[in-house]
């Protein structure tokens, strides 16, 4: 078995800067392949381009992986599964690059704000969160096996439902994360293309208030408010949020009673919760359920939970430090690191006890906003980056038989 080579920098940057036409052709067709979270015939076609994309590049075809449940069990139609490609030695640890190809675009945006090139910047639903980013791990892997004859032991995952929680790609991260040395997260950089240190944790609840209806003018005695029940609770929450910020409780929606003379029976809240760090996450749910518990005088139910631990920084310490290493291998000035409040797959990953660091996707920004936007000139360099702790990190691997 050949041993797997760090490709030469200079060669390896040159190789990525001259297929930056071509990788800008991939996201064009990749954002031109609309793929709303909710939609899965949708789903179904960008995954089509995607898989094409990645078996060109890799030179192999990935596994498809299940969809979820589907009609059988009352969810609606299915939701298509995500894409695998394992290359390399299957029997080392893999580095695992991971991804999503859903956006929270619904269907038609491409008509209003279709994909276009303006100056140095790439425009369209998804191309900064995160298709850039999947672009630019697939050319950083071909080149990679181009340069140096062979592949890094690898799993490039992609996902199919981040942007609502990733209720079916989750348990498939979870698994490769902890089969992985490290994982690296290809979504969309911070501001001047910093990477991703530490995510905060995300929980979110759907509480719910059961009362009495009754009509308000005849029976109003009868009735049994579930709106000002929830209320109470609503003004309540507040209090569970920092003073610095730090933890935040934001009641979002909101939804109560029929018609505007019936004492509403039903009422119901959703709340988001972000956590600095794991004891706070935790200790915040319990405290939450204490006080609807103990605010509310009628029956109530709370749906959702912890969806997703914090990223902590001693997470990304390893792989930060070789990110260090591979922009100064490269001759790349160093993008600097940052904590963000939004969370992606990686806090998943880091759950795991796997080194993690995010955002190692595109520069660019406006993430979930109309003017995102991801740095045409800067594909090339985001993909060496990627490439080159890639090689690093398996070269750093025991290798079995050597
Ligand atoms: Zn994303």
């Amino acid at each position: 078995m050949p041993d797997p080579t760090v490709p030469d920098p200079k060669v390896y940057l040159e190789e990525l800067t001259s297929r930056g036409p071509e990788m800008l052709d991939d996201l064009e067709s990749l954002v031109s392949a609309e793929s709303p979270s909710s939609d899965p015939a949708a789903l179904r076609s960008c995954r089509d381009v995607l898989e094409e994309m990645g078996t060109r590049l890799l030179g192999r075809r990935p596994t498809v992986l299940p969809d979820s449940g589907g009609p059988d069990t009352g969810d609606g139609p299915a939701t298509p599964g995500g894409l695998l490609w394992r290359l390399g030695p299957a029997d080392r640890r893999p580095v695992l690059l991971v991804g999503h190809f859903d956006t929270v675009w619904p269907l038609g945006t491409l008509r209003r704000r279709p994909f276009t090139v303006q100056d140095s910047r790439a425009l369209g639903p998804g191309v900064f969160d995160m298709k850039a980013g999947l672009v630019q791990g697939l050319h950083a892997l071909a080149r990679l096996r181009a340069t140096t004859g062979a592949d890094p032991a690898v799993a490039f995952l992609v996902t199919s439902d981040e942007e609502v929680g990733s209720p079916l790609g989750g348990p498939v991260v979870t698994e490769w994360a902890r089969a992985s040395r490290t994982a690296l997260v290809l979504e969309g950089a911070a501001g001047d293309g910093a990477l991703k240190h530490a995510r905060k944790g995300w929980s979110f609840y759907d509480i719910s208030v059961r009362g009495r209806a009754a009509h308000a003018g005849l029976d109003p005695l009868e009735g049994r408010n579930a709106l000002v029940d929830l209320a109470r609770v609503v003004v309540d929450l507040e209090r569970l949020g920092s003073a610095d910020g730090e933890t935040t409780v934001t009641p979002t929606t909101a939804s109560a009673g029929t018609t505007q003379n019936t004492v509403p029976e039903h009422a119901r809240v959703m709340v988001d919760v972000r956590s600095p760090d794991s004891a706070a996450q935790e200790q915040l749910d319990a405290a939450l359920r204490r006080l609807v518990a103990d605010t509310a005088r009628l029956p109530f139910e709370i749906g959702g939970g912890i969806n997703r631990p914090p990223l902590e920084q001693a997470h990304a310490r390893e792989p930060l430090r070789l990110a260090r290493t591979a922009c100064a291998r490269l001759g790349l000035p160093w993008p600097g690191s940052a904590r963000v409040g939004g969370v992606s797959d990686g806090n998943l990953c880091a759950a795991t006890g796997t080194p993690t660091l995010d955002g190692l996707g595109a520069v660019g920004g406006g993430a979930h906003a109309e003017h995102e936007w991801a740095d045409v000139t800067r594909l090339p360099e985001r993909a060496a980056l990627v490439g080159m702790m890639t090689a690093l990190l398996d070269a750093e691997a025991p290798h079995p038989g050597v």
